[in-house]
């Protein structure tokens, strides 16, 4: 019994140790990519619509987007959006004791083996231009940085344009600061429903999914939600199912008039 207590006690040692670093390691990322320098000059590309884009045949991202095509290299994205953001979502928590429960950066999660404890850390991120295109992106990794980049890079491969005008009735300006119509998202238990909202009103939704719905450039939101949203991977999903459906639906241009509609960057 007393060995087993022994056992159990440097086990928490040890993830205590883990997360202490991890911690550290989150505020180091936080500023690093803060001062990132821009590689666009040095690199080359791989694909032939990574050539095209660093000839300057393609100028507008919406000219890849619009014809469903892949972006396999993240510097297509920060080559034709130059004011890209990016954020990360909190989908972890910190361990110990005390202030146990916070949101991280990393989530980290543990399989059993034969040796131990097998750490793996994963990361997600956020990127957009503020005016039309976001895109989110979820990495896994053995070591908290690659995942973090993983992150990074998925999300610029991930970009999608939306849809933003004036929907709200209360409101109808025909300015770009909500959405024009409700729009509804899923992703596992959670369901997410975004609502048109009078100008002034912000973004009445979780914190998380703000960083989103800003990234990509709204500023007023109802909303509402159902289902398990402590688990904070799928509430990001799910908010961006529901901005995916902005553009999926097929609109009159007697609508587009009223409401104010524009595609992608004004
Ligand atoms: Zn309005």
């Amino acid at each position: 019994m007393v060995r087993e207590k022994k056992k159990l006690t440097k086990e928490e040692e040890v993830e205590r140790e883990v997360s202490e670093e991890v911690e550290e390691k989150e505020e180091e990322t936080l500023k690093e990519v803060a001062k990132e320098p821009s590689l666009i000059e040095r690199w080359q590309p791989k694909t032939a619509l990574g050539m095209k884009v660093k000839n300057g045949e393609i100028k507008n991202i919406d000219e890849i987007i619009d014809k469903g095509l892949r972006i396999y290299e993240p510097e297509i994205a920060d080559a034709l959006l130059p004011d890209l953001t990016t954020d990360f979502i909190l989908i972890g928590q910190a361990k110990g004791k005390f202030g146990g429960g916070q949101r991280r950066l990393f989530k980290q999660t543990q399989k059993k083996t034969k040796e131990g404890n097998k750490p793996k850390f994963s990361a997600m991120a956020v990127v957009g231009d503020g005016n039309g295109h976001v895109g989110i992106g979820l990495g896994k990794s053995k070591e908290t940085l690659p995942a973090r980049e993983k992150a990074i890079r998925r999300a610029k491969q991930n970009l999608i344009k939306i849809r933003r005008g004036c929907g709200s009735w209360e409101c109808a300006c025909k300015e770009l600061h909500s959405i024009p119509f409700v729009v509804e998202g899923k992703s596992g238990s959670v369901i997410i429903r975004l609502i048109p909202a009078p100008k002034g009103t912000g973004l009445c939704v979780e914190k998380e999914c703000q960083k989103i719905l800003k990234a990509a450039g709204i500023k007023d939101v109802f909303s509402k939600t159902f289902g398990q949203t402590r688990t904070k991977i799928n509430l990001a999903l799910a908010c961006f199912d529901a901005l995916k459906k902005l553009i999926m639906v097929k609109v009159k241009p007697k609508a587009v008039e009223k409401l104010g509609i524009i595609e992608g960057s004004k």
